[in-house]
């Protein structure tokens, strides 16, 4: 990960010199803002990158829900709508960013600060509006020219600049240094005018799809207090990019007060993801003690996600009696596959992979596209050696949600563990392909054709496959040349 972060360096310090020498014209300068597929192009270049990155999350009950959330208050726009790929990124660092062309990603450090579902769905609306807006283009408008590779660099550096206690200090200071190098140019903050506007669509989004527009409000009140009182272990970068003020607050409370008050319970799933990532981060112990706490004074009706977190914090500590115990108090009546894949995984963590298959197995009939258990039952049956299982269910699976990039990395492992190596680079090609990397897809189907191991016809799809990414790429590389992003 650490080449990762170099490589993401290495390409804004390229474009850099690049920058300050004066870029080519790159499009019509008489174009008000940059087109929908320039804003893409330079939007997937960016998302090649981020979904590699370690720090990306791949959590699929973390992943689906702030999916679902953000299509939720996508939904709620006017039409015509454009598509927003939502994701989630692992760092403390407080802090939610939209990039060009069409994608959201929030920190797990923001998700963990919100109080309510409301507070999030908040934030999130304000950078859905910064995108429906088209903001991030607006800012190169009247420049005299298009800097599209600052841009990209630009995104990049963002990324890398995602101060985490977790990485290598060295590598997060430089990225830092390159990253303030852009913004000093102030080219990355959205303007006031940018987040009044953001504002007053992400409040409307907020409201029409049924969340407490106060949260929205609440949670910037608390984030600008915070900062004032020095509470962040150092100024979040959200404050940076989105500038927030007294008379912003104050405009958002004007609205909220002419809209109907409304008391929104937060959604299981939302409670869930939040009791998911307190688990995983800092130590195990603290977790543990926290949601001991927390439940201690809740004897009666004991909320189900502190339970959650307490067993998979106590998982952490390595102490699977007891995690068991306190799991077993939530997976009868209501219950949720997230239960039962804790169960099973539980059961793997002691010695006994056919009881944890066998609960997998049990709990996907009540659940067949809850995509935790599928994973996890696929890698439980790798682990067994169970591979031709592991095929059957992976390709039923795969057949149903063919976006899903895991189904294909687990297929190709299972294809690899059984020899059938035309069919392993296939399944990674796909893998690479739902990732948005077409170069590498590519170079896996040209493997593929290249073995014999197969039929005439599983051959001749190789090839079809190939040629149709091909000439994909081809059209990818030309767009991508035409903006001096490659
Ligand atoms: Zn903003």
């Amino acid at each position: 990960m650490l080449i990762r972060r170099l490589v993401a360096l290495a390409v804004c310090a390229a474009l850099l010199p690049a920058q300050a020498q004066g870029l080519p014209d790159l499009g019509d300068a008489s174009d008000a803002v940059l087109s929908d597929k320039q804003e893409r192009t330079i939007g997937n270049r960016v998302m090649r990158e981020v979904r590699i990155d370690p720090a990306f999350v791949d959590d699929p009950d973390i992943a689906d829900y702030v999916k679902s959330l953000g299509n939720r208050l996508l939904g709620a726009a006017d039409p015509p709508r454009r598509p927003i790929e939502f994701f989630v990124v692992q760092d403390d660092a407080v802090n939610a960013f939209a990039l060009i062309g069409g994608h959201i990603g929030m920190h797990t450090g923001l998700i963990l600060l919100t109080r309510n579902e409301s507070e999030l769905a908040g934030v999130m609306a304000h950078e859905i509006a910064h995108i429906l807006q088209r903001h991030q283009s607006r800012l190169y408008q009247g420049q005299g020219k298009y800097q599209l590779a600052s841009l990209a660099a630009l995104a990049l550096a963002i990324l890398a600049s995602r101060g985490s206690s977790s990485q290598s200090s060295q590598v997060t200071e430089a990225a830092m240094v390159g990253a303030s190098a852009i913004m000093m140019q102030g080219q990355l903050d959205y303007t006031r005018e940018h987040e009044r506007e953001s504002d007053r669509v992400g409040l409307t989004l907020l409201e029409r799809a049924g969340y407490d527009p106060r949260g929205m409000v609440s949670f910037f009140e608390r984030m600008q207090r915070a900062n004032r009182l020095n509470e962040f272990k150092s100024a979040p970068s959200y404050l940076r990019t989105h500038p927030l003020t007294v008379e912003r607050i104050a405009d958002m409370q004007g609205r909220v007060e002419a809209m109907a008050p409304r008391l929104v319970p937060d959604s299981f799933e939302y409670r869930l993801a939040r009791a998911k990532l307190r688990a995983a981060s800092g130590s195990a112990n603290d977790q543990v003690a926290w949601f001991r706490a927390q439940l201690a004074d809740r004897t009666v009706v004991r909320p189900r996600e502190d339970v959650y977190g307490l067993a998979l914090a106590l998982r952490r500590t390595r102490d699977f009696a007891d995690a068991e115990k306190e799991l077993a108090t939530i997976r009868g009546g209501e219950g949720h596959p997230a239960f039962e894949w804790l169960a099973a995984q539980l059961q793997a963590d002691q010695g006994r992979p056919d009881a944890a298959i066998a609960t997998c197995r049990e709990a996907l009939k009540a659940h067949p596209r809850h995509r935790g258990l599928v994973h996890g039952l696929a890698q439980l049956l790798l682990d067994a050696g169970r591979n031709a299982e592991a095929i059957a269910l992976l390709e039923e699976k795969a057949r149903a949600t063919p976006e899903d990039a895991r189904l294909h990395e687990l297929l190709s492992r299972a294809f690899a563990a059984t020899g059938k190596r035309l069919a392993q680079h296939r399944a990674q090609a796909e893998a690479y392909y739902r990732r948005g990397n077409l170069a590498a897809a590519v170079d896996q189907l040209e493997l593929a054709t290249k073995i014999r191991d197969a039929d005439y016809y599983e051959q001749s799809i190789a090839e079809a496959r190939l040629r149709e990414l091909r000439s994909q790429l081809a059209i990818e590389r030309d767009a991508e040349k035409a903006l001096k992003l490659s």
